[in-house]
């Protein structure tokens, strides 16, 4: 097909410094959880992104010296020459295919805690991010740095710079942003220093003129040199002779990097879930970076649709199109728009479950794409499926997030594919779940799979279609996958913080009941110990829609696993505007008569509210029905020349929809397997000294 011209633009190169990027489509620096621990998983990673047309490709965060360990959260190092291999093995994967490499040298000065080095952490002047969330507090306080330390910076600075010109790294990052070293500088409620580099906006940003200086004489004529840079904070604060802060820190460096990376300062507004943002987002914190300089500037906003890339270019806002997220879900964004089949792309649906696998510590997870992370060990590429070993005929019941995926991948793979559902509308959990504030865009979860299933010859849908064991009997076909889903206990929660028996009493209800329509009586009280998106979202739902709701958990926040999504401060934030009071630390003893009764987690203390119907998040279990009926056919089965019966999804294990999407995509991928051809590679550190002979023989 070919490229509509009006997205000619986007496939412009680009000069940066002494490098040219070979389009505007630029993967910003972030978070793989990948690390030098996984150096083949994170190369095959990046790589699949440049395969598929992204100009740029940087790591994440690269830390250039033992002082900035972030552990245990997941980091690169350039901190000695045997972490050059590691990062080697990216830069000359990401070249294949004509792209460009880029790393984010890092120092995170107060904000990382040194715990594994246990140096104590460096600061401008001794002030230590006081972070709300456990994994980011710390007892040890940052120490104040002299000028000694200012020049090892500089000093490991320029080192790390080196590095990576040996890894064969194009562009160099100087990183001033999100909290970290050099920002620290920016900022004065960090940065109280009396000498040179503390008080004025000209004193402020010395620091990072200096990095960005050594940064260029180290390899400025080989690599481009970037300044990463955070700006919603300095934007905010007036300026003595312009505007902000931050137009006065960009104007003093206008011509010192080659490359301006702009964003946000906290990752909650930084990489916003789209339940709180709108695709753009960052516009109008950023706008006027380019009114002020002449570099070519790089931003996000969690871009997918090339309209909107284009109208950023042409207005002047921006002169790259930065992307994390959505490269992540589809690393083939540019080359579908390039090869015209812009309505292919699969689309982030900004719910940052990729942004919670950073908070595990382990390599990247996507709603939307589940072989994100999985391109070498699993051996998954995104667009291209081997075929099936020989002819079948599958049937696939449910068409929600599992269900939908397992068929497009059997599709794929030649697999004469039938999906059916009960529901007279394809989407599963997705059909209530779209409906809640702000979950419009998980729509796209259907919307992409629903493309790619109608424009499939092999497969054939079959809403409304409630089936059971003996007409899949009938059905004829080579292999059943029940994707039916979970369904919502009414269980409670004890004082052992153990979920109690089912609770059966009038006005009790789950997120089923509402999903089928029923309007329950206020007062309305919501009782959730899911703890991630579901209880915070009804009852915001439902106070919008009739008032007077309270959410009440035992949990220390609401919504608390949300912490590892990014949303946790902005659900408290909705809560509060749609009008419901937050109850933490709090379990249901009782219920009845109009009455609910909390009391404390960890202190008996009863409390009586009024209470009509109390809405339970809490436990959800298999619907998986019909898989046991049909298990308990027996031979029944292979008379009816059915061979296997699966199930995946929710119907085997309830979780959120990656684990759903991920669980369809595996089966899909693996179903004709042998149990060791679905064995997946284990990575490993690149080993570079021989191990000491002695010791090896004394550990075997
Ligand atoms: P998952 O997240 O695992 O994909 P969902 O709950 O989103 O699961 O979707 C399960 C789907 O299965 C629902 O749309 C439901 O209507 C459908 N379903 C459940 N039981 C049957 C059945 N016996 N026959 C057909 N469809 C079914
Ligand atoms: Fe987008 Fe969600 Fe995938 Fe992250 S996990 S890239 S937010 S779809």
């Amino acid at each position: 097909m070919a490229r509509d011209p009006r997205f000619d633009i986007l496939f412009d190169p680009v000069r940066i410094g002494p490098v040219t990027a070979p389009n505007r489509f630029y993967q910003v620096p972030h978070a793989s959880g990948m690390t030098n621990a996984l150096p083949r998983v994170r190369a095959a990673f990046r790589e699949t992104k440049a395969e598929g047309g992204w100009g740029v490709v940087c790591t994440g965060a690269c830390s250039i010296h033992p002082s900035s360990d972030d552990s245990p959260l997941p980091f690169a190092t350039l901190w000695d020459k045997d972490d050059i291999k590691a990062h080697a093995l990216m830069t000359d994967a990401v070249h294949k295919h004509g792209s460009l490499a880029g790393v984010e040298l890092f120092h995170g000065g107060a904000v990382v805690m040194n715990r594994t080095t246990r140096t104590p952490p460096l600061s401008p002047s001794g002030t230590p991010w006081m972070a709300t969330h456990i994994g980011f507090m710390s007892n040890l306080r940052p120490k104040i740095m002299d000028k000694a330390d200012i020049a090892d910076l500089l000093q490991w600075q320029v080192e790390g710079a080196r590095k990576a010109r040996s890894a064969g790294f194009d562009i160099v990052y100087v990183y001033a942003g999100m909290g970290y070293l050099p920002y620290e500088f920016l900022l004065s409620d960090y940065n109280q220093r009396t000498d040179e580099f503390g008080g004025s906006v000209e004193n402020r940003v010395r620091l990072i003129k200096q990095m960005i200086e050594v940064t260029k004489e180290a390899v400025g004529d080989t690599c481009g040199v970037a300044l990463r840079i955070s700006l919603e904070e300095l934007r905010k604060r007036p300026g003595t002779h312009m505007e902000s802060e931050a137009h006065e820190v960009i104007a003093l460096m206008k011509d010192d990097p080659d490359l301006f990376d702009v964003k946000l300062d906290t990752t909650p507004t930084d990489c916003s879930a789209s339940r709180f943002s709108p695709e753009g987002s960052h516009e109008p914190i950023i706008n006027f970076v380019k009114k002020l300089t002449t570099k070519p500037v790089v931003g996000v906003g969690r871009f997918t649709s090339p309209d909107t890339m284009v109208s950023q270019v042409r207005r002047g806002v921006l002169d790259l199109i930065g992307g994390a997220r959505p490269s992540i879900a589809d690393p083939f964004l540019p080359n579908k728009i390039k090869e015209g089949r812009e309505d292919e792309i699969r689309e982030c649906i900004g719910c940052n479950i990729c942004i919670s696998s950073w908070h595990d510590g382990v390599p990247v997870r996507c709603t939307q794409n589940a072989t994100a992370g999985e391109e070498w060990r699993r051996g998954w590429h995104p667009e291209k499926f081997k075929p099936a070993r020989r002819p079948e005929k599958i049937l696939v019941v449910g068409a929600g997030p599992a269900g939908l995926e397992c068929a497009r991948v059997l599709s794929r793979r030649g697999v004469q594919v039938t999906l059916a559902d009960k529901a007279d509308e394809f989407g599963g959990r997705l059909r209530f779940e779209t409906k809640l504030p702000g979950l419009s865009a998980w729509g796209r979860v259907l919307d992409y799979r629903m493309l790619a299933l109608k424009s499939d010859a092999n497969v054939e849908l079959y809403p409304g279609s409630d089936l059971t064991a003996d007409d899949i009997l009938e059905f004829g076909c080579d292999r059943v996958v029940t994707a039916t889903g979970s369904r919502w206990g009414t269980e409670l929660y004890a004082d052992s913080e153990l979920p109690t028996a089912p609770f059966h009493a009038p006005g009790v209800y789950t997120p089923d009941d509402l999903a089928v329509g029923i309007v329950p009586e206020g007062p309305i009280a919501v009782f959730d110990f899911d703890s991630y998106y579901m209880g915070g979202l009804v009852a915001e739902h439902l106070a919008k829609l009739y008032g007077n709701v309270t959410y009440i958990t035992p949990a220390g926040q609401a919504s608390a696993w949300t912490v590892m999504t990014n949303e946790l401060p902005r659900v408290h934030q909705a809560l509060t505007r749609a009008g419901v009071p937050v109850r933490t630390l709090s379990r249901v003893a009782g219920f009845g008569d109009g009455v609910l009764t909390l009391t404390g987690l960890f202190v008996d203390q009863l409390e009586q509210i009024p209470c009509r119907s109390l809405v339970i998040t809490g436990l959800r279990r298999p619907n998986d029905d019909l898989y046991q009926s049909l298990i308990a056919k027996g031979p029944d089965l292979a008379a009816a020349g059915i061979r296997s019966v699966d199930r995946i999804g929710d119907a085997m294990a309830a979780g959120a929809i990656a684990h759903a999407v991920f669980s369809g995509h595996e089966y899909a991928r693996e179903f004709d397997l042998s149990p060791q051809e679905r064995n997946w590679r284990r990575d490993r550190p690149v080993v570079t000294e021989p191990f000491g002979k002695g010791v090896y023989e004394a550990a075997e």
